[in-house]
């Protein structure tokens, strides 16, 4: 079986395809003709890498932590995306998509962010390309990141309030596709993890593959093979981490875990842990796993890290759940916060809330001392300073 690309339909295994309004065809068809001949193309590939290494920063290191595998009597690398250009893995993605919208002939950028990362990450790309730049962000999550906020705007987005529903981030979704809907022609719709309408996951997936890319050229090189024994990362919508398994999935002797954020706990009625509390559904343009009610009302997902606050999981994801390929775990918010304050203590390195989910998993499975395993950091602490200094 081929786990990393979906069917030409955008199916991975039963999960995936594109479930949106009759409005929006002509904009995905556009997308699912097109964007496979022109990402893989050598002009395109030339500009995409130039501004990876020199705007982004890459290679970001794989970084032996010699204190925290002595901690954990096991061999742990940390793919440091926490380097990268506004602090985490959402601009390899944002970047590669506004490129891709330029090529095809759009002028205008809309997106929806949660949290703020990925509205920052597509301010920063649409300044760097000349492109205007439009993010809809529900209006509590507006007063909750004011520093994201002013942010966009000093990067030139306008940031617009999404009103309706719980106005948070699916209200935002909702608004961002009315837009695009109205705005066919000239904008193009910067969806921020492997999450949406076909080909969206696959485009945000190939995108992040760089991620898994160059771990196993750091691999060869540090150790002399391409591939760990464990490969982990946390789960929101999944971007980060079908970045970190990309080039693994199909490699039978690498391990795949993933880490959900279980929040006050799987059954306390404040989670955010798909795997263990979704049933197949139909979420913002794809099939997967969701968390709803019976009659299909989308339940309000609760975690401490903004990022990995989404009701849903991107097919991707859902498939290697439902296969067995990757084995999944639910870290609480406690846990979670533990093991940021621990990575800061023994290695120096303030990781994003979201990133501690990934390292949590350290705590609930026993390694052996010679595996080799990579944790994907997949953000810096910084904007998470608020939530730490409560808990110190
Ligand atoms: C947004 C974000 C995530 C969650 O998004 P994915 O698409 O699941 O990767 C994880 N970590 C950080 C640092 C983020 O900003």
């Amino acid at each position: 079986m081929n786990y990393k690309n979906p069917d030409e339909h955008g199916y991975y295994g039963e999960f995936g395809g594109a479930f949106i309004p009759e409005m929006l065809y002509p904009n995905v068809e556009e997308l699912q003709k097109n964007y496979l001949e022109i990402i893989e193309s050598e002009d395109f590939q030339n500009e995409y890498q130039d501004l990876l290494k020199n705007y982004v920063g890459r290679a970001t290191p794989l970084y032996f932590a010699k204190n925290l595998s002595n901690k954990y009597n096991t061999q742990i690398y940390l793919k440091r995306e926490d380097l990268n250009h506004t602090g985490a893995h959402k601009i390899n993605n944002a970047l590669g998509q506004v490129l891709l919208a330029k090529r095809l002939g759009k002028t205008r950028i809309i997106a929806e962010t949660g949290a703020g990362q990925h509205g920052v990450a597509t301010a920063t790309a649409c300044a760097l390309l000349g492109l205007e730049c439009i993010v809809y962000m529900g209006e509590i999550d507006i007063q909750r990141q004011a520093p994201n906020v002013a942010r966009m705007k000093m990067l030139g987005a306008e940031v617009i309030p999404a009103t309706s529903g719980s106005k948070t981030l699916k209200d935002a979704v909702n608004e961002a596709l009315r837009d695009w809907i109205n705005n066919s022609v000239t904008t193009h719709y910067v969806i921020g993890s492997v999450v949406g309408p076909h080909p969206f996951p696959d485009l945000v997936a190939r995108f992040q593959s760089i991620i898994s890319k160059e771990i196993k050229e750091q691999l060869k090189e540090k150790i002399g093979r391409e591939n760990p024994d464990y490969v982990i990362a946390c789960v929101g919508g999944g971007s980060n981490a079908a970045g970190t398994f990309y080039h693994f999935v199909d490699e039978k002797e690498v391990k795949i875990i993933a880490a959900e954020a279980g929040g006050h706990g799987v059954d306390s009625g404040k989670s955010a842990a798909t795997t263990f509390l979704g049933t197949l559904g139909v979420l913002h343009g794809s099939k997967s796993l969701v968390m709803q009610t019976a009659d299909g009302q989308v339940i309000e997902p609760h975690s401490i890290s903004a990022g990995l606050d989404y009701p849903g999981i991107g097919p991707f994801h859902a498939n290697l759940f439902q296969e067995k390929r990757a084995e999944f775990f639910s870290i609480n918010d406690d846990e979670a916060l533990k093991c940021a304050f621990e990575l800061t203590k023994l290695e120096g390195i303030i990781p994003a809330l979201e990133s501690s989910h990934a390292l949590a998993v350290l705590d609930k499975k026993k390694f052996n001392e010679e595996d080799i395993v990579v944790i994907c950091l997949s953000g810096r602490g910084d904007k998470d300073m608020e939530t730490y200094l409560k808990n110190l």
